[in-house]
């Protein structure tokens, strides 16, 4: 017991310092992505590979700055496809983490400043602000967007510290946070979840699947993201989103950054 305490004494501090501080990222972290249009020849804008690369169809073409393809960072698999197709390397994907927003259409990158999340309005936020009670639904996920939502509650990123927990019943909770595409398996089982959540309620889409439905969107058995079967108020991209990202998201959300 002794051994256990001194050496927990000798690690010292484990919890990232953010918000205060800034976040310690790691070097393979694919934030948002960056398209210099004047690397961009005027041939490519008019057919661009990158777009006929994306895996996703989340690229089109002509309608972002300078010409360039808007990226759709709710389709986005950060896959980095478009940058290895790009002949004149204009693509990079950058380190800013921060790509939460409120609304779907704000996630449709035209390369100008996001229009990062804002804050709920008063009331909610003072009811919300300091205890925030979350019951999380896959609804059809891989477990990448769960896992990383997990990790949120270890040492490292300490959720607890804001008040923000996972709770078992979506009776105890004061919103859901949902991951996954929602298959028609899971549209009902969403739906009595949200009705049993008491209101007022908030509802968070985290990952590329709960925002568009992902790699399974169109196909006939998937809702195509969660906004499909319930109102949602923040949207986290990526796949899956870093801790960070979500994290970043979350404290906008409650007027906490
Ligand atoms: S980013 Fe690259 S592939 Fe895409 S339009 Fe510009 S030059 Fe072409
Ligand atoms: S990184 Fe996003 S935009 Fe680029 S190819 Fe992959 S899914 Fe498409």
């Amino acid at each position: 017991m002794l051994r256990a305490a001194l050496e927990r004494l000798s690690q010292k501090r484990r919890t990232v310092a953010f918000p205060d501080g800034a976040p310690n990222l790691p070097d393979r972290l694919r934030g948002l992505p960056v398209i210099d249009a004047a690397k961009c020849p005027a041939a490519c804008l008019a057919a661009p590979a990158c777009a006929a690369a994306c895996p996703m169809g989340a690229m089109r073409p002509g309608l972002g700055v300078g010409g360039t393809p808007l990226i759709d960072l709710g389709k986005c698999l950060y896959c980095t496809d478009c940058m290895a197709a790009c002949p004149t390397g204009a693509i990079t994907f950058g380190r800013d983490y921060r790509l939460a927003v409120r609304k779907r259409e704000h996630l449709h990158f035209r390369g100008e400043a996001l229009r990062l999340a804002e804050a709920l309005e008063k009331r909610t936020r003072k009811l919300f602000g300091r205890s925030l009670k979350l019951r999380q639904v896959s609804a059809g996920g891989c477990n990448a967007c769960e896992a990383d939502l997990n990790v949120l509650t270890t040492i490292v990123f300490d959720l607890g510290r804001f008040g923000i927990d996972f709770v078992a019943s979506p009776r105890h909770a004061d919103g859901l946070m949902i991951t996954g595409p929602v298959p028609e398996n899971m549209r009902e089982a969403l739906r009595k979840c949200y009705d049993a959540t008491p209101d007022p309620k908030i509802v968070i889409a985290s990952g590329a699947c709960a925002i568009s439905g992902g790699p399974f969107a169109g196909l006939p058995e998937s809702h195509d993201g969660a906004d499909a079967v319930v109102p949602v108020d923040l949207y986290i991209p990526g796949c899956p989103p870093h801790p960070i990202t979500a994290l970043d998201g979350m404290l906008r959300l409650l007027g906490r950054i």
